[in-house]
């Protein structure tokens, strides 16, 4: 494993910490996933991508990540709240389902998604339903703790007395008498002490959908409860990083530190991290506000608000352009230059696969050059270990496809770099594209074919002096979005940008 001085900023601190694993090589790392009741929309394209290179700069490394991300398939209730219907149930109901075929049908769509964004899969993708027991050994053992208290068959967190000891809200610096006097205009508080108190187990109505047996009655686990339950089982009591988004600071990820604290008397994670919101257009994205977008409809571009469709890995790359803890604002103009930025990276990784090293015309070591590369180089992993700064590691990036590009086209001859550092330029530009970045080529089935017979003829039309023909098939491959490279010694082509 690399001695390496990584910082992660830490929300749980609010400052950047040097991250110790808590038993390297191994790093545990937990992220809140989705909801499967509806198709994946921007939303969840921020997290899943955001940890994903956690995770996959972690691995590069050389840590061992066990990487959890859960599928809440019961006990979200609309509005996010302890009242209101479940969300797959609902759904279930409209539809005409069962609330496991909606949550089946969802988690597929949301895999196949996951997979266009070229995410790697998590090493354990735990779900709701089936860790119920779990999740009722652990309302046992904070009602033994006596940090709860059963209310006609649901349980609810007592959060005052939670505060006593440990304090409630310091994730997401929340002040409990703030919260307190908030809640007082609200009509009634049902059954809880407190409106703060956030129901651990939910009695089930008859016509309820999903209902398990509990030593409380027939009911459903709250929607917090699950998270700290996989976690606990899957990662130990504290565990290094648990990932979300910024959404899920309050009340969901604040109510899994009460609860780890409750039942196991120490904060479930050592590291929080917390990826910031997209917007559309300036505007926060909404049902209500009709710039809701899948990432179906952004990758086959039918959506009213989109001028055209756009590619996962455009979206991948656009969504790396900035640093997952600021917000990043969708709009056309934004991704069609992104669109822009990613076909360069990726004919830069077609240059730099067959880019070779020529000792011909004896070029002398430039000290210059060699030292701009390596700065460049070292930037590049500086701004990794900066807290994931994919923005400024792109901007390096790009530093190094310049000179790739300069050797290709002849400008610059691979001597005055040395062996040793052209082989370094290109070992770096591939690692970053390819693993850290996690950014593909993307080319349909029988794309390269098609390109090989149409420059053959258009290397016979050349040799044929037949400028006519030359033309009209370098026009043609332009309208496909292909430009030909006329080299000195062969015949390429290249992505139009
Ligand atoms: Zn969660």
């Amino acid at each position: 494993m690399k001695q390496n001085t990584l910082k992660i900023y830490n929300t749980l601190s609010r400052k950047k910490e040097d991250f110790e694993a808590l038993s390297p090589p191994h790093v545990g790392m937990y992220v809140c996933g989705p909801t499967v009741y509806g198709d994946a929309h921007l939303g969840h394209a921020r997290p899943a991508i955001t940890f994903d290179t956690v995770n996959r700069y972690l691995t590069h490394l050389g840590y061992k990540v066990r990487y959890v991300r859960n599928i809440t398939d019961v006990g979200h209730l609309q509005g996010d709240a302890d009242e209101g219907e479940d969300k797959i149930a609902n759904k279930a109901k409209l539809e005409q389902l069962e609330p496991m075929e909606v949550a089946q049908q969802y988690t597929d769509s949301y895999h196949r998604d996951m997979e266009a964004l070229n995410t790697w899969k998590p090493s354990i993708e735990p779900r709701a339903t089936g860790h119920i027991p779990e999740q009722i050994a652990l309302v046992q053992g904070i009602l033994d703790e006596g940090l709860g208290y059963e209310v006609n068959g649901s349980v609810y967190f007592d959060v005052l007395k939670y505060n006593e000891k440990y304090q409630y809200g310091k994730l997401s610096g929340r002040v409990l008498e703030e919260l307190m006097s908030g809640s007082r205009d609200l009509d009634g508080q049902g059954e809880k002490r407190n409106q703060v108190d956030f129901a651990l187990w939910k009695n089930a109505s008859p016509e309820h959908l999903m209902k398990w047996e509990s030593p409380w009655g027939v009911g459903f686990p709250g929607w917090h409860l699950e998270c700290t339950a996989m976690s606990s089982k899957y990662l130990g009591k504290q565990f290094d990083i648990h990932g979300g988004g910024m959404d899920l600071m309050f009340p969901h990820h604040e109510c899994e530190i009460a609860q780890g604290n409750a039942c196991n008397h120490q904060d479930p994670a050592k590291y929080w991290m917390h990826n910031n919101m997209i917007t559309i257009n300036g505007q926060k994205m909404g049902k209500s506000l009709g710039n809701f977008i899948t990432l179906q409809e952004l990758f086959t571009g039918k959506h009213n608000l989109l001028e055209q469709a756009y590619s996962p890995m455009t979206i991948r790359y656009f969504i790396l352009t900035a640093h997952y803890r600021s917000t990043l604002d969708f709009s056309n103009d934004a991704l069609k230059a992104a669109q822009k930025g990613y076909k360069k990276i990726i004919n830069g990784l077609r240059i730099a696969k067959n880019l070779e090293y020529t000792s011909e015309g004896n070029e002398p070591l430039d000290e210059n050059q060699v030292g701009q590369v390596e700065q460049s180089i070292a930037n590049a992993f500086r701004a990794m270990d900066d807290d994931f700064n994919t923005a400024q590691a792109i901007g390096h990036i790009f530093n190094l496809l310049k000179k790739i590009n300069s050797i290709y086209t002849g400008q610059l001859k691979s001597p005055i770099f040395g062996k040793e550092v052209f082989d370094k330029m290109i070992s770096t530009y591939l690692v970053f594209v390819e693993n850290i970045l996690g950014l593909s080529e993307e080319k349909s089935d029988n794309q390269q074919g098609l390109l090989n017979v149409l420059l053959k003829l258009y290397t016979e039309a050349k040799t044929a002096k037949n400028y006519d023909k030359v033309d009209e098939i370098r026009s043609a491959l332009k309208e496909l979005g292909f430009v030909v490279k006329d080299m000195k010694d062969k015949i390429d082509w290249a992505y139009e940008e």
